[in-house]
């Protein structure tokens, strides 16, 4: 054992984060107080959890609290609980070190909106480092439960850059940290003040956080009565008590503290289910995506209780991973305490919980869904406000709930109602399947969408020009995910999803002149054969088939991919992830109607035939979004016929 006193210096970064905190957050120091609880409590949370299957950590003591002191006369608090402790190398490891990867993210995200930053200390997991926001000096005092009272550990730092940590004695287990404040900090002696930032912050901490109370004045004679040591917050789990108990200030705080968020919630949903099992939800939509949505390791932030009993942060276990933007609490007492997490995670009461929370979150989201769309038609004749949480829920986890179309396969067609896309009618990303299909033409069988780099290339693609002719909307889809979306959405409502980029487009019959249309369509196809021919013939085995398209009214020619070819979009995107992909041929289809294509059809010079066709190719590529093979070769033959007497 080692009892010698050791100096360290923090991790670079450490420093880096202390510099930056002191002079960013000097305006919001309370917040300390805040992150030392919650640290606390985690610690309480933990020794509990462990005590499940080793009682002997309580070393006789069950109650577990955070006590507060405040001393004037040296100008320290001290905050004092029973959790779980630290031994020696993990204070090492936590304090001093950050163990999250995300440090230079961090430091990127910082806004200088003082708020905003004070929560992102807790997103960060470096909450500790606030003490030095009030404290030139702070002193932490440990021991882990179970361990002997000579484990103690004494760790020091005046936040300089370096610590001092020495082994002690220590009585009682958990950690003890004196703050010796700042002179500018002084307001934090006033207990009251204290008072006020504990049930702002704190009152839902499911562990009393006790104080001395303000001793009684004494009555003439008397010697003055001592103060009483009193419980400052309620002390009770939030999601136990019954709605109609709690106010929405009281929701929102909860929300605050378990999202480390500085914002109000968009929306939560609490309910105690009874049935095969009982457990209760207390589940919140934020309004703001987390910085790690999109990170492979991104942090699920649902917490799981046994009887009151932090078990876990959630994983995939507990709600699906297309709905990891979740916030908040399951609590059951359907689940053994004293099991390892690996037989937890594989119990039939996980699962069934799994299953009903996922169904309520999604009929949360079907409820402001039908929210928006009830208040959106009522605006024509009243004048409601428009209710905007669903368009703002999708603008921001949208994306996300796509993942559940190919990740849950029961609740498909659940989440296929929720989507919202961009179509031919409108930019923003509102149009549900739905309202699609009661727009659909006279004859119109087929959901028709079409996949491109961006919404500007969706919407000036080429193919859609037949569509806008006959008025038939197209959905515009632009995201990533969009492609392995429609592979795995083939059909809704009995109606199957095609893209207008692929295989043969049969419109006839859609629209009024359909019949008429038909048949001059097949007269010019007719004229337009020899075109075909020639420049098939010219482009080789560049192309998989030239022929004649029914989707173009205003361009010469476009691409297309065969049915179950992969779209040139896909290609385009597995590429630039640099994955080996054979190169697919595409179709060029060419528009009869065009003086560029019935010109061609006249031509002999084989010559010219090539330079031709070889253009139209390319435009056709451009169209796409995508570069010819030869960009340099296409500006030549370019401005060669530009300058052509
Ligand atoms: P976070 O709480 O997000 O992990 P902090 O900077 O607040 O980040 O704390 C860092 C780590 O230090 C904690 O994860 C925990 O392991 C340890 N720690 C801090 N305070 C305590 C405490 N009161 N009791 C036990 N461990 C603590
Ligand atoms: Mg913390």
């Amino acid at each position: 054992m080692t009892t010698t006193k050791e100096t360290r210096a923090f991790q670079t970064e450490v420093k880096q984060l202390l510099d930056l905190m002191i002079h960013s957050l000097y305006s919001n120091k309370e917040i300390f107080l805040r992150e030392l609880i919650s640290n606390a409590s985690d610690a309480a949370d933990k020794l509990r959890f462990e005590a499940t299957t080793d009682d002997a950590l309580f070393e006789g003591d069950s109650d577990l609290h955070v006590y507060i002191n405040i001393d004037k006369d040296n100008r320290t608090i001290t905050i004092r609980d029973n959790g779980i402790g630290m031994s020696r190398d993990e204070v090492i490891e936590h304090i001093g070190t950050i163990a999250r990867s995300g440090t230079k993210e961090f430091f990127g995200r910082l806004s200088g909106d003082q708020e905003q930053d004070a929560h992102l200390i807790g997103q960060f997991g470096v909450g500790f480092y606030s003490a030095f926001l009030v404290a030139d000096k702070v002193t932490l005092t440990t021991r882990r439960a179970g361990l002997e009272h000579e484990h103690g550990v004494r760790w020091q730092s005046a936040g300089d850059g370096e610590y001092e940590i020495e082994t002690v004695e220590k009585q009682g287990r958990g950690t003890e940290i004196t703050l010796h404040l700042r002179e500018e900090a002084d307001e934090f002696l006033d207990s009251w003040r204290l008072k006020s930032i504990i049930h702002k912050y704190a009152d839902h901490i499911p562990f009393p956080i006790r104080m001395l109370g303000t001793p009684l004045p004494a009555a003439e004679g008397e010697e003055e009565k001592p103060a009483e040591v009193e419980t400052v917050n309620q002390a009770s789990a939030l999601w136990t008590r019954s709605k109609s108990d709690l106010s929405d200030e009281e929701y929102n705080n909860f929300y605050k503290h378990i999202g480390h968020d500085f914002e109000d919630p968009l929306a939560h949903l609490h309910q105690r289910l009874e049935g095969k099992y009982e457990y209760t939800l207390l589940l919140y939509l934020p309004k703001r995506a987390p910085f790690d949505l999109w990170q492979a390791e991104a942090k699920h932030g649902v917490k799981l209780y046994v009887r009151r009993v932090f078990i876990m942060e959630a994983t995939e276990d507990l709600l699906p991973r297309y709905l990891r933007f979740v916030r908040g609490v399951m609590d059951t007492n359907d689940l053994p305490l004293n099991v390892s997490r690996e037989i937890l995670q594989q119990s039939p009461a996980m699962d069934a919980m799994k299953k009903g929370a996922t169904k309520r979150v999604l009929a949360l989201l079907e409820e402001m869904a039908e929210k928006a769309s009830a208040t959106s038609e009522a605006d024509e004749t009243a004048d409601t406000e428009k209710n905007t949480d669903f368009a703002d829920f999708w603008a921001e986890f949208g994306n996300c709930l796509k993942e559940g179309i190919i990740e849950d396969a029961g609740n498909r067609e659940r989440i296929a109602k929720l989507l919202r896309f961009a179509t031919t009618t409108t930019d923003e990303q509102s149009v549900s399947l739905g309202d699609y299909c009661a727009r659909m033409l006279e004859g119109q069988e087929t959901i028709y969408y079409i996949t491109a780099e961006s919404l500007a290339a969706a919407k000036h693609s080429p193919h859609l020009e037949v569509f806008r002719k006959k008025g038939i909307e197209v959905i515009l889809l632009h995201d990533r995910i969009d492609e392995w979306l429609t592979s795995h959405l083939t059909e809704f409502d009995g109606k199957k999803l095609q893209s207008i980029a692929k295989g043969e487009l049969d419109l006839s019959g859609i629209g009024e002149n359909a019949e008429q249309e038909q048949k001059e369509h097949e007269e010019k196809a007719r004229a337009a054969e020899p075109a075909v021919k020639k420049i098939s013939e010219a482009l080789g085995d560049k192309v998989k088939e030239v022929r004649i398209s029914d989707r173009l009214t205003e361009s010469p020619a476009c691409l297309v991919s065969d049915q179950f070819d992969m779209s040139s979009n896909m290609e385009r995107i597995l590429k630039q992830a640099g994955q080996n992909i054979p190169d697919m041929k595409p179709i060029l289809e060419i528009n009869p109607d065009h003086e560029l294509v019935m010109r061609m059809a006249k031509m002999r010079s084989k010559e010219k035939i090539a330079d031709y066709a070889s253009i139209l190719f390319d435009q056709a590529v451009l169209a796409e979004g995508a570069l010819p093979e030869d960009p340099a070769g296409f500006v030549r033959k370019i401005n060669a016929l530009l300058t052509q007497q």
